[in-house]
């Protein structure tokens, strides 16, 4: 199969391409669309087939749930039940957006599809493409993020076609990202909502919308080992190919520590590799230094951190290396995805 590349920008969005989209997925294929977390693979979600596929493209474990899109708040109705008021009161506040609620399915909604629960995953995308996009498919699109199952999640189109080229009908391609790490999960089946999967909806935001919302413990605790309640959670996740290392600590330390690191790394032969704030990019004599902003700027390492990730693997770097982000707002969810990639390899730094 020939994978079909659109340049589809959301400020002049392409009609006939978004047509062309619609109707292969109405047709039982798959096309991979901009959001603005990451770009996502996207099939018919009511159709078990296209679900079947679009884990085949991923090589993604069947238990591993897809996350419905929607293009109007109204359809939530059509593929759950029994919807709490809180979903609504979210949904006014943070629809369209990059929270996901997860609510009890309807009878519609192919088990395929949520990975044999009987809950489903919804959410309403702030994309003008990926809007257009949901409604000349049909209005449902299922869709988990367009990388190769493991592989850090991708910001820009040329990192979907990596993956998925030849597996797909079509890929949109809408340009960099706006957020750059996957929309935040909340529960809405239990007493208490509980966030699965932090993102760019923060937990404080959501509970001042809802009130009390609690954190799904397995999230961030390194130690904990039991199964988080978010299938794909469990899973090693936007890992690169060498190996990435998160160092804790006092600034100074953690500075001096990476430094010692680089050092024996590259007398071993090894090529290296450091993630760092634009104050630190003098620190370091890595292989490769990589950027991502300022060192108040969590939006902008979220924004960079899978793109990074990507290219120490098109350098073939073999050893990386990251100071510790303060886990509060956003950088609850960059360390998340920082602790999974690392295949939650932590140190601490001591002076
Ligand atoms: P992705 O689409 O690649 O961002 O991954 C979707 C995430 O949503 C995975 O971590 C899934 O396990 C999670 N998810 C999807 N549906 C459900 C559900 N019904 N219950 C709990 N987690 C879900
Ligand atoms: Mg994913």
């Amino acid at each position: 199969m020939q994978t079909k590349w659109v340049i589809c920008p959301k400020e002049t969005i392409d009609k006939e391409a978004i047509c062309q989209a619609g109707e292969i997925i109405r047709s039982g294929g798959l096309v991979a669309f901009p959001t603005e977390t990451v770009y996502g693979l996207g099939g018919d979600a009511l159709s078990p087939d296209s679900s079947r596929k679009i884990y085949a493209a991923k090589g993604r474990p069947s238990d591993n749930p897809l996350i419905v899109h929607i293009c109007r708040v109204e359809d939530m109705k059509k593929i759950a039940v029994d919807i709490p008021r809180q979903a609504y009161v979210l949904a006014e506040h943070f629809w369209p957006g990059p929270l996901t609620m997860i609510l009890k399915k309807a009878e519609i909604v192919p088990k395929e599809t949520t990975g044999g629960l009987d809950t489903v995953a919804v959410r309403l995308p702030d994309h003008e493409v990926a809007q257009a996009f949901i409604e000349q498919a049909g209005g449902f699109v299922a869709a988990p993020s367009a990388n190769v199952s493991g592989r850090p999640s991708p910001t820009l189109a040329k990192y979907v076609y990596e993956d998925m080229n030849g597996k797909i009908e079509m890929l949109l391609d809408g340009g960099q990202v706006g957020i750059g790490v996957e929309s935040t999960i909340i529960d809405l089946t239990e007493d208490i909502p509980v966030i699965l999967r932090p993102g760019h909806v923060t937990q404080e935001m959501l509970q001042q919308v809802l009130g009390e919302v609690c954190l799904d413990p397995t999230m961030l605790d390194v130690t904990n080992t039991e199964a988080p309640k978010a299938p794909g959670m469990k899973y090693r996740h936007y890992a690169p190919q060498g190996e990435l290392t998160i160092v804790t600590g006092d600034p100074a330390a953690v500075s001096d520590k990476i430094k010692q690191l680089l050092l024996e790394d590259s007398k071993n032969g090894r090529k290296t590799g450091v993630i760092v704030s634009r104050q630190d990019e003098h620190l370091y004599d890595a292989d490769s230094v990589k950027v991502t902003g300022d060192r108040e700027d969590m939006a902008a390492v979220a924004r960079s951190l899978f793109r990074i990730l990507r290219e120490f693997d098109e350098e073939q770097i073999e050893c990386m290396y990251v100071q510790a982000f303060p886990q509060d707002g956003i950088g609850q969810a960059v360390m998340n995805r920082m602790l999974k990639a690392a295949g939650h390899k932590i140190i601490e730094a001591k002076e």
